[in-house]
């Protein structure tokens, strides 16, 4: 018996993907849809492939209402949704405000407006982040969901704060339509299987996969940015929380909306271990885990980098019923298993 219809946007993408697999695995019917802007068709057959059915799938732009509405048509008993499509990278978000603007807010406005406009009342799960919190105060750490939002540092983390801002704002407004939004911390890592994972366009901005590419020689070396932090050795801290773990965090949060009926109607849960990693510490990880040689160096600063973050996962593991375990050394070798998939490396 299928527990209900979830819409995935952005299926096709690394997140996306990993919990449309985990969806389907949970016993929900999903459909997904992508515009393939950031993300390959063929992650749709690795999660065919991974579940064993056809995923039915829509390839069309949420920022295009008309386009966009052709989904809630086709599939009338979309229950709840879960708002992954968007554009993430940080640096050309400051390039290019108004893509950032159009693309995210447009998409979250339309998702809202036909979730809730026929008084049908669908959950919305959206995909918010840490960077919310931006530089967290010492004192603050582990930040937990109540601990303040900063002045976003680029128009991406803006796109985040505003989004979540709306769907409080929409809550008040149509008693129907229940939210939770979920602040990841730094995912990483990809399905055991090595069907699907991420797929950075050129040269990987975050560090697994530019560690990865090092590994595989692609890149020459990783450079480190910045040992001169204050922190125990030098290195920027943050929370690496594995993929599958991510994914299966936002089951429960459908499961939540769909099946809890007296919970709040606008939730926020931080998604993350509870345990910060240095750079430095999570490329030894990766050197003993995979036994791989891994050249780095010592680089500047790179500008905009917060210290150090990681989360106080609490609310999510209580109220979720859900926790990150899996160990670290697994999930770089899950990363390393799929790049060298991606590669063609034995
Ligand atoms: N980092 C690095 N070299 C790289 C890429 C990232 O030293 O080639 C560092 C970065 O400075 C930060 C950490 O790795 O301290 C995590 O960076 P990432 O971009 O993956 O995530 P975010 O900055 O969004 O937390």
């Amino acid at each position: 018996m299928s527990k209900g219809r979830v819409l995935v946007t952005g299926a096709a993408g690394y997140i996306g993907s990993h919990t449309t697999v985990e969806l389907i695995n949970a016993g929900y019917d999903v459909v997904g849809v992508d515009n393939f802007s950031n993300s390959s068709p063929d992650m749709l057959k690795g999660i065919e492939q991974i579940t064993g059915r056809p995923l039915p799938f829509m390839e069309l732009d949420c920022s295009d209402r008309d386009q966009f509405a052709k989904v809630f048509e086709r599939y009338p008993d979309i229950a709840a949704s879960i708002h992954f499509a968007a554009c993430k990278a940080v640096g050309e978000s400051v390039q290019q405000p108004l893509k950032y603007f159009e693309n995210n807010l447009r998409s979250l406005l339309y998702l809202i407006e036909l979730s809730t406009r026929d008084g049908h009342g669908r959950g919305i799960v959206f995909s918010s982040s840490c960077t919310v919190y931006g530089e967290p105060d010492p004192e603050n750490l582990p930040i937990s969901e109540n601990a303040p939002v900063k002045p976003a540092t680029s128009p991406y983390g803006r796109t985040k704060q505003m989004s979540e801002e709306i769907l409080h704002d929409c809550v008040t407004a149509y008693p129907s339509l229940k939210v939770i939004a979920l602040r990841y911390f730094n995912p990483i890592g990809a399905h055991p299987s090595a069907l699907i994972g991420e797929m950075p366009l050129g040269v990987p901005q975050n560090l697994v996969p530019y560690i990865t590419q090092t590994a595989a020689g692609i890149r020459k070396e990783l450079r480190i940015f910045g040992n001169d932090y204050p922190t125990p050795d030098g290195t920027c801290i943050r929370d690496y929380i594995y993929v599958c773990d991510l994914a299966k965090a936002h089951v429960a949060a459908v499961d939540r909306i769909l099946q809890v009926k007296d919970s709040d109607r606008y939730e926020i849960f931080n998604l993350g271990t509870g345990t910060g990693l240095s750079v430095l510490e999570l490329v030894n990880h990766f050197i003993q885990a995979t036994g791989v040689n891994l050249p780095y160096s010592y680089a500047p600063r790179r500008a905009g980098d917060i210290v150090k973050v990681w989360a106080n996962p609490e609310k999510a593991n209580k109220v979720l019923g859900w926790k990150a375990g899996t160990p670290i050394d697994d999930v770089l070798r899950s990363a390393w298993k799929w790049e060298k998939k991606v590669r063609g490396i034995q």
